[in-house]
C-alpha cells in the first residue's frame, strides 16, 4: 500500500472518529434529561395543592350549613312553638328566622359552586396524572434508546481507535508527524486526485505530479499544499 493512501485511509479513520465523539457528548447532553417530566410533575403537584383547598373550603362550608341548620331549627321551634306570646319578641324572632334561612340559601350556593370546582379539578388531576405516566413512558423509552446508541457508538469508537494505530504502525513517524502537522494547518492533511483535479482546491494538476503520485511518491498539490492522493 501507498504512503499516500495510508495516509488516507488514517484520515477517513480520524474524520470518523471526530464524528463519533460529536455524537457521542451529543447523547451524554440528551441523557437524563427530563425538564419535560419535571414540568408536567410540578403540573400535578400545583393542581392537587388546589384540590386540597377546595375540598377543605367545601368541609368549612358544610360545617358551616350544619351549625345554622341547628340555630334554624332552634330558632323555628321557638317561633312556632306558642310559648312566645309578646308581638315585638315574635316580629324580632320572625326577623331572626329570615335571617338565618337567607344566610343558609347563601351558604348552600356557595357549596355548590365550589363542590363544582372540586369536580373540575379532580378530573384536571386525572388528566394530568394520564399526560405525566405518557411523558415518563417516553423518557423511559429514550433514555433507552440513547443508552442503546451510546454503547454502539462507543463499540464503533473503540474499534476505530484500534483501527488508527494499526494504522499509525504502518507508517513511517517522521510522515506520521508531518501528516499531523499539516492536519492542524488545513484541517485535512490528505487530498484525493479526482480527474487530474485536487478535489481540495479544485486545481489542474500537472502531468508529473500525476505520474509521482500515481507511482506511490509522496507529492503534496503545488496550490495548496495538501498530500495528494490517487485511487
Ligand atoms: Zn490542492
Amino acid at each position: 500500500m501507498s504512503v499516500a493512501k495510508q495516509l488516507y485511509q488514517l484520515q477517513e479513520t480520524d474524520l470518523e472518529i471526530e464524528s463519533k465523539e460529536q455524537a457521542l457528548k451529543q447523547i451524554s447532553s440528551q441523557l437524563g434529561e427530563n425538564q419535560v417530566v419535571v414540568r408536567v410533575q410540578t403540573k400535578l403537584a400545583r393542581e392537587n395543592q388546589r384540590l386540597e383547598e377546595l375540598r377543605h373550603q367545601q368541609h368549612s362550608a358544610e360545617w358551616e350549613i350544619d351549625d345554622l341548620a341547628g340555630k334554624l331549627a332552634k330558632a323555628e321551634e321557638e317561633l312556632y312553638s306558642g310559648r312566645i306570646k309578646n308581638p315585638k319578641e315574635l316580629t324580632n324572632l320572625q326577623h331572626e328566622v329570615d335571617g338565618l334561612r337567607a344566610r343558609r340559601d347563601q351558604l348552600e350556593d356557595k357549596a355548590l359552586e365550589i363542590m363544582d370546582k372540586v369536580e373540575l379539578t379532580e378530573a384536571s388531576v386525572a388528566t394530568i396524572g394520564n399526560e405525566l405516566k405518557t411523558v415518563e413512558a417516553e423518557w423511559h423509552h429514550r433514555q433507552q434508546h440513547l443508552s442503546a446508541e451510546m454503547e454502539e457508538l462507543k463499540t464503533r469508537l473503540s474499534e476505530l481507535e484500534h483501527k488508527r494505530q494499526s494504522l499509525l504502525d504502518e507508517i513511517d513517524p517522521q510522515v506520521a508527524e508531518f501528516y499531523h502537522e499539516l492536519g492542524r494547518q488545513k484541517g485535512r492533511a490528505v487530498a484525493k486526485v479526482e480527474q487530474g483535479i485536487c478535489s481540495s482546491c479544485r486545481i489542474s494538476l500537472p502531468i508529473t505530479d500525476l505520474q509521482r503520485t500515481r507511482s506511490g511518491n509522496l507529492v503534496q498539490c503545488s496550490s495548496c499544499g495538501r498530500i495528494l492522493f490517487q485511487a
